[in-house]
């Protein structure tokens, strides 16, 4: 069987899918129903995500801490210099997508295209993602919210700094805040590392369902590293299909 391209391969994997979610539509069970996700993981105790944001460059009292939609954060957050990539930065890399989204994408930080454009996303890496949104889910990029752990392009492409993801991670929570997801994907090593707080290597813990401050994170590989490792797409077709069934209430 000759090998199939990247939108060749999201086809067949996307046509299964839907068969199989319209089986499960015929059975009276709807895409994406409103609640549907165990709200258990969202106890109001853990929901906080805001806890551990307070300090010198993120008061209680600041604007982007008080902001009460993402408009009001962008506004905050203006030509930040919190930390030494405002240098470096052709644009601030905010986030895009539906400010009420049910499921976030959450990456690293911008690379060269999205720190040219001004979008998360955007590139090659962002053209699969894209497909694995429409092509594979069925939804459109709109449908969700994409942003990264950094907003500002680190040199070279290195990875962030401690004291730059100390510096910008706070804005990331406040999205999280107020965006207020159902489920968080996140991609890559980098960005699962700093959302979960740990070393484990992202060969370990994608694929299994973890929890960001009650919210419930599938870990996957970031789509750089597919474009590099094409045969690694099968995996996170498995963890992409486990946050749809999530979606669609399957897991319970
Ligand atoms: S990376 Fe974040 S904290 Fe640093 S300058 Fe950019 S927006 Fe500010």
């Amino acid at each position: 069987m000759p090998e199939l391209n990247d939108a060749e391969e999201l086809g067949v994997l996307a046509t299964s899918l839907r068969r199989h979610l319209q089986r499960q539509e015929r059975a009276g069970i709807r895409f994406f129903p409103k609640g549907d996700v165990k709200k258990e993981t969202m106890a109001a105790s853990d929901r906080n995500v805001l806890t551990g944001t307070e300090g010198d460059l993120f008061t209680d009292s600041s604007a982007a801490y008080q902001a009460t939609n993402l408009e009001e954060l962008r506004d905050a957050i203006g030509d930040c210099r919190r930390c030494k990539l405002w240098s470096g930065r052709t644009h601030l890399v905010f986030g895009v997508g539906n400010p009420r989204a049910k499921l976030m994408f959450v990456g690293e930080g911008p690379g060269r295209d999205e720190d040219l454009q001004g979008e998360p996303f955007v590139g090659r890496a962002g053209q699969l993602l894209t497909d694995i949104i429409t092509k594979g889910m069925g939804l459109k990029r709109e449908d969700v919210y994409i942003c990264n752990v950094i907003k500002c392009r680190p040199p070279d492409n290195r990875n962030p700094e401690p004291d730059e993801v100390a510096s910008c991670e706070p804005f990331l929570k406040k999205q999280v805040d107020l965006v207020k997801p159902e489920i968080i994907v996140g991609l890559g090593k980098f960005a699962v590392q700093t959302l979960l707080q740990t070393k484990a290597p992202i060969t370990r813990i994608r694929g299994n369902w973890h929890s960001y401050h009650g919210i419930k994170l599938m870990p996957t590989l970031h789509p750089a590293y597919l474009l590099r490792n094409p045969a690694d797409k099968k995996l996170v077709w498995e963890d992409i299909k486990k946050v749809m069934k999530e979606m669609h209430g399957e897991n319970t």
